[in-house]
């Protein structure tokens, strides 16, 4: 369900029965001329749309104003919309602060930009990773008291641990796509990968004639696109959020 469209008495619900609560994280950034400037945030919109079809799941608002940044493209005429990263990080712990307040403990923000580096991580997603681990602290601390850790009812937290019941599993940030996703599907920007997924999950966005006005060397392989690898890439991100969604504890 969508959370701004969710009655208390819906989202009362939704904390009992431990739903996923998914927030998708984006960008807006110049994919070449082909194709639509939301594309890296619509891709996690749209699988995740898919998934809900078939589990109980809450989607949050889309957050669209990562930091895309500039290295793809100068902003001007070109639509790129930079917010850094140390002013994405304190609007995210406030974010995900609040949704534990809300009494949601199985949340996951779900990004797709810059993240064939997602364990080293880049500015949006560091962010969101260190907002998520702020907010529980602060969380804990406040709900439990400091010392809420070396009390003697947390006696079991490493067998807990183990076991997966971690209170920093509560929030959760994830990349679309898995590097075994990345191993049986092209991962480009604004090339022959992104373009034929949004073909399948959101052709309004794609305009095939603009192609030939691409300048930049990572659309190049964007002519080769096609609405079948499109599909293919869907199912293989819908099939990794299944496994994710369905099994976060
Ligand atoms: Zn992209």
């Amino acid at each position: 369900m969508r959370y701004e469209l969710m009655l208390p008495h819906q989202i009362r619900r939704a904390i009992e029965e431990h739903w996923p609560v998914v927030l998708p994280l984006g960008v807006l950034e110049y994919h070449g001329e082909h194709m639509g400037v939301g594309m890296d945030t619509l891709a996690v919109v749209k699988t995740v749309e898919l998934v809900e079809q078939e589990m109980d799941l809450v989607i949050l608002p889309p957050f669209y104003y990562g930091a895309a940044s500039y290295a793809v493209a100068p902003p001007e005429g070109t639509g790129s919309v930079q917010v850094g990263g140390n002013v994405l990080a304190p609007f995210g712990e406030a974010l995900f602060y609040s949704l534990l307040r809300v009494g949601f403990r199985n949340i996951h923000a779900i990004i797709h930009h810059q993240t064939e580096n997602f364990v080293a991580g880049m500015p949006t997603d560091l962010a969101f990773k260190s907002a998520g681990r702020q907010a529980i602290f602060r969380f804990l601390e406040e709900t439990s008291g400091e010392g809420w850790w070396g009390d003697e009812k947390m006696a079991a937290y490493y067998a807990e641990h183990e076991a997966g019941r971690n209170p920093f599993n509560w929030i959760q940030v994830h990349s679309l796509m898995s590097s075994e996703t990345m191993a049986d599907y092209p991962f480009d920007h604004a090339g022959q990968g992104e373009t034929s997924l949004m073909m399948a999950l959101c052709p309004e966005v794609v305009d095939m004639a603009k192609v030939g006005d691409n300048t930049g060397w990572y659309t190049a392989s964007a002519k080769e696109a096609s609405v079948e690898l499109g599909e293919k890439g869907r199912d293989l991100i819908v099939a990794r959020l299944r496994g994710l969604l369905g099994n976060a504890d």
